[in-house]
């Protein structure tokens, strides 16, 4: 709410404002300046970035790659090292993240002004469908009149209900990325993405964590053949994984967290644990925008209503990234912002992908794009299916990682590639091959004959592709 003892300056009418600068809307709003049109950048960071730079993928990567040089020393004595158990300092390993964080946060900051795009660090919201107000940093308030507006505002972490606040023993995925100390237990609500990857991290530096999931598996969605490699090591790492369980409910005390668990039997049990991270899925922030007053229609999720351009009811409104839709993966949102920036220069654009990569960064990584045979299954759409599992990759056993698989789901008659999954280290760039693919409209035959490098694990895409052919002889 506006205080009206506060001054509202009047900013001039920009061409263009994006509010939120994450990866959806610096993307934006570096096409739109490249392609000469005035913009104006809204967030309350001091640089753009969002949730991906300062609070997701970059520093959660960041981790997951010490908890890959913790791990890959450990198993040093399969090869013949031995080294000392790691002594671990967590004020040098967060600097280093925080270092790169600030590094890539500022590089962004200067390709803000080297484009004369105009910064404003702050909170916005809608007044109506041609203005907004600002809360700008310094206390000031401003209007911005404009000609059209793109909201990249992302979305947050989704609390369980009735949950405490989070505190240093409860953990959101903000709180996860900046420990401060190696807990000794952690449980971790939620088997999905984050739960998995914050959950790599903690086990890497020592702590004993457990994983509840509320469904009958891990990862939800994604094929079973792909979950089950990862698996195999996670049942190893991790002290309990506890499938089809809910939490009833935590409670913070001096020493821990008392967590009530009820199982599939509906058998409760109280458990405690040192600290609990909430990873449970996010939801759109569209809320506090004045959406309403602006015209734009959000769905029951919250989720912003769009179309093929990323416009949303109020036509000189636009939505692109997590507020957007599913998937909520920072890729999209930088393809959907660039093709919003196009649109509203006048180009004619559409934001229609052939596939849109996800990638679980564990340890194996779980990647996939296109149509997943799960979906497959549940349209009923005939297809078929080929896997090559690593055990058969020369590069797999030389990095002493032989637990992986690749699999094309493949259109039976014209054999086009449909869709491509991948489990196993580095699957999250093999994913890149799988897209291109996709996107170039490629049969089965043109991955078994482009030749790979030997031996690369990209050999198993080309490979997966040869299985396909035995069955027709005489090719
Ligand atoms: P998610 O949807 O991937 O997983 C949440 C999991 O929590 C699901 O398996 C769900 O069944 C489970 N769950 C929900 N309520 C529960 C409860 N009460 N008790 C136990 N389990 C419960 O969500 P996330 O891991 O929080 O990630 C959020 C989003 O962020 C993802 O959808 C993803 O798009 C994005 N993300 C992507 C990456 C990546 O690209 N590598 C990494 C992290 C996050």
């Amino acid at each position: 709410m506006t205080d009206p003892a506060r001054d509202t300056d009047m900013r001039e009418q920009a061409r263009l404002v994006i509010v939120g600068g994450g990866p959806g809307g610096y993307a934006a709003a570096f096409r739109a300046a490249d392609m000469g049109l005035q913009t104006v950048l809204i967030d309350p960071e001091v640089n753009p970035g969002g949730a991906c730079l300062y609070r997701g993928c970059i520093p959660s990567k960041a981790l997951l790659h010490v908890a890959q040089v913790l791990t890959e020393a450990r198993e040093g004595p399969d090869f013949g090292i031995t080294f000392a158990e790691p002594r671990i300092d967590l004020a040098q390993l967060r600097s280093w993240k925080d270092a790169i964080v600030t590094r890539l946060t500022t590089g962004l900051g200067s390709l803000v002004q080297k484009r004369k795009i105009t910064y404003i660090q702050g909170r916005a919201r809608f007044l109506d469908e041609r203005s907004l107000e600002i809360d700008e940093s310094g206390g000031k308030i401003t209007r911005l009149p404009f000609k059209d507006a793109i909201l990249a505002t992302g979305s947050r972490p989704i609390a369980l209900p009735g949950q405490p606040p989070a505190s240093p023993r409860i953990l959101d995925s903000s709180g996860a990325l900046n420990p401060e100390e190696v807990p000794g237990s952690l449980l971790v609500i939620g088997g999905g993405y984050i739960g998995l990857e914050l959950g790599t991290v903690y086990a890497a530096l020592g702590t004993k964590v457990t994983v509840v999931e509320m469904t009958g598996g891990l990862l939800p969605g994604v094929d079973r053949d792909l979950v089950s490699m990862l698996k195999r090591r996670l049942d190893g790492l991790f002290a309990d994984i506890l499938l089809r369980t809910r939490v009833e409910r935590l409670k913070e005390q001096k020493n821990g967290v008392m967590v009530d668990l009820v199982d599939r039997d509906g058998q409760k049990r109280t458990q405690r644990f040192q600290k609990v991270l909430v990873a449970v899925g996010r939801r759109p922030s569209s809320g506090e925008l004045g959406l309403e007053k602006a015209g734009v229609t959000v769905d029951d999720r919250g989720f912003v209503q769009v179309d093929a351009q990323r416009r949303t009811s109020a036509p000189t409104i636009w939505a692109i990234g997590d507020v957007a839709g599913e998937p909520m993966l920072a890729h999209k949102a930088t393809h959907e912002g660039r093709t919003a920036a196009e649109a509203i220069a006048g180009r004619k654009v559409a934001f229609e992908p052939r596939a849109i990569p996800a990638v679980v960064f564990t340890d194996p990584e779980i990647a996939w794009c296109g149509l997943t045979q799960d979906e497959a299954r549940q349209q009923k759409r005939e297809v078929k299916v080929v896997k090559l599992p690593w055990s058969a990759s020369g590069r797999a056993a030389t990095l002493n990682r032989s637990t992986g698989l690749t699999k094309l789901i493949v259109d039976p008659e014209s054999e086009r590639i449909l869709g491509v999954g991948l489990a196993g280290p580095g699957a999250g760039e093999l994913i890149a091959e799988g897209v291109l693919a996709m996107e170039m409209a490629a049969v089965a035959d043109d991955l078994r004959l482009t030749i790979h490098p030997h031996p690369t694990l990209s050999e198993t895409l080309m490979e997966t592709a040869e299985e396909l052919f035995p069955r027709h002889p005489g090719r």
